[in-house]
């Protein structure tokens, strides 16, 4: 049994303590488990970072800049090994997670670029002989906390930019998948990072209420579920730190009648079950405009799902692999016996998937489900599960009440021909990131990533522009250097 434990100060950290098992969720089997910060640990880490920070802060930006440009070629040297810890633990294939590995990099890539978005504003002579700028200055100490969904790609949102930026780093991922996220984080030591600066404690909300209570830490980014998002960033600003607080989804594409239905599918089929729906972008609604687009949708959408295959990470010709848990797997069972009881129609039923050689695993089969109101335990929940979910209804006008109505907001996607519709519906629906066509419209890391309503809790979004912003203060400074021609006597009057 390997036993996982943290990264503090540049080594290796296993102290005694609480343990949680770590599964292959495949084979459903525990062949690791995970050491759980306790306070002291979390404690013992938060001092690391803020003994880093008075050096890491005054190093020249374009060495911290250096940095990243090798953890970048260690990280890409490293691909295979990362997308096999991501598969042993989450279960997604081999290519899904290349690509999830792919777009942290390029989170990577943005970073490299901190002496240009570093660089502040200047005026000159704001009045006589009178120059102003601002500068961007690092927080201190800031933490990370991430969900298990994506154990490269989200902790690659946050501390190379936050690194970057001067701060020091503590990242308590997810005790779920934690193997790749730790591996990581020690090509970081290769790389040439000063010991202290990025620190890795496993554990639960143990480690995580330390980190959101202790006055070091200055700044908290999360990825996760809603009801702990809001937990996050309502603790965290009780304690006066500043938060952005990322949670759940409930993406709905709308399907036009005049949209090019066979991209349509695949798109939706791609977006619906990769990654068994376990993503916060996963589109899980289709509301389907008329009765004919609806039948053509069920109908191809049927056709096409009999060809999906699910199985283990390290077979590339699988589509998906299992969920993280068996009791995660129970409870997307769950929704959708729930629908089925709630009058709807399950038209491909995943349920019970056979899966030769992994028959423990925690499978869920691609599942379409048809006729689902809003009233439907299944269609206000977030299901993270591989499970589409079909709506109908009349008009473009209702299917954006929908979404609108929701109390998600992270994404949504129309498909359609019609140039007007889709600007109409990218103006005015009321969610953070949206696409025309385009079924995960994940911003790319020099844009920022963010939902609204209650998928966003918080101002900046994370990564990219945003996420300079959120990892830096602003200072202004006005400054003149009095001469004989600008010298001015007593005045009282407020200067303008
Ligand atoms: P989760 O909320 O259970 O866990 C996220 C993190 O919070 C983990 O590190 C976990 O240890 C910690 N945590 C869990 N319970 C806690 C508690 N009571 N107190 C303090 N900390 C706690 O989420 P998950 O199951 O790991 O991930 C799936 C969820 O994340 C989904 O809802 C998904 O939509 C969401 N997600 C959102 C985005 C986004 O960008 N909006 C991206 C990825 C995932």
């Amino acid at each position: 049994m390997i036993t996982i434990g943290h990264f503090i100060n540049g080594l290796s950290v296993a102290h005694e303590g609480r343990t949680q098992d770590v599964y292959n969720p495949a084979t459903g089997i525990a062949d690791k488990k995970v050491l759980l910060a306790s306070k002291k640990t979390v404690q013992e880490a938060i001092n690391a970072a803020q003994a880093a920070f008075p050096a890491w802060r005054n190093t020249p930006v374009i060495k911290r800049a250096r940095v990243m440009f090798k953890f970048k070629q260690l990280l890409e040297d490293n691909a295979d090994h990362i997308a096999q810890l991501i598969g042993q633990e989450h279960g997604k294939i081999s290519h899904d997670a290349a690509g999830e590995l792919q777009r942290g990099i390029e989170n990577v890539e943005f970073a490299c670029g901190a002496p240009q978005l570093l660089k502040g504003e200047h005026s000159r002579n704001v009045g006589p002989g009178i120059d102003s700028w601002s500068e961007f200055q690092p927080l201190g100490v800031v933490a990370g906390i991430t969900p298990f969904n994506f154990p490269a790609m989200v902790p690659l949102w946050m501390y190379p930019l936050a690194i970057v930026c001067g701060n020091t780093f503590v990242l308590k991922p997810s005790e779920r998948d934690p193997s790749s996220t730790l591996f990581i984080a020690s090509l970081l030591k290769e790389a040439g990072l000063p010991d202290g600066v990025m620190n890795v404690v496993n554990g639960d909300k143990e480690a995580v209420d330390v980190l959101l209570t202790n006055p070091l830490v200055k700044a908290i980014s999360f990825v996760g579920s809603t009801p702990i998002a809001e937990y996050i960033y309502t603790t965290a600003n009780a304690h006066g730190k500043r938060c952005q607080a990322l949670g759940g989804a409930k993406n709905h594409a709308i399907v036009m009648p005049d949209a090019d239905m066979d991209n349509a599918v695949n798109q939706l089929l791609g977006a619906a079950f990769g990654s068994s729906g376990e993503r916060c972008m996963a589109l899980s609604v289709a509301v389907a405009v008329g009765d004919a687009a609806g039948d053509a949708l069920v109908e191809k959408m049927q056709k096409a799902m009999t060809g999906l295959s699910v199985g283990a990470y390290d077979e590339s010709s699988n589509d998906f692999g299992p969920v993280i848990t068996c009791q995660h797997k129970d409870k997307v069972v769950g929704y959708i016996d729930s629908a089925e009881q709630q009058g709807a129609k399950i038209v491909v039923d995943g349920r019970h998937p056979k899966v030769k050689g992994y028959e423990n695993g925690f499978f869920v089969g691609a599942t379409l489900i048809d006729g689902v109101t809003i009233d439907m335990d299944s269609y206000k929940a977030e299901i993270f599960g591989p499970v589409l979910q079909v709506i109908r209804v009349d008009t473009m006008q209702q299917a954006m009440q929908l979404i609108d109505d929701h109390e998600y907001g992270n994404g949504t996607c129309i498909f359609t021909r019609d140039g007007e519709a889709a600007r109409y519906f990218s103006d005015n629906i009321q969610v953070g990131m949206v696409g025309i066509n385009v079924p995960l419209p994940v911003p790319v890391a020099y844009h920022s990533f963010g939902g609204w309503k209650r998928s966003l809790f918080g101002d900046l979004h994370a990564y990219g522009p945003d996420g300079v912003r959120f990892y830096t203060k602003r200072k202004t400074i006005t400054q003149r250097w009095p001469s004989s021609g600008v010298r001015e006597g007593v005045s009282f009057a407020f200067p303008s």
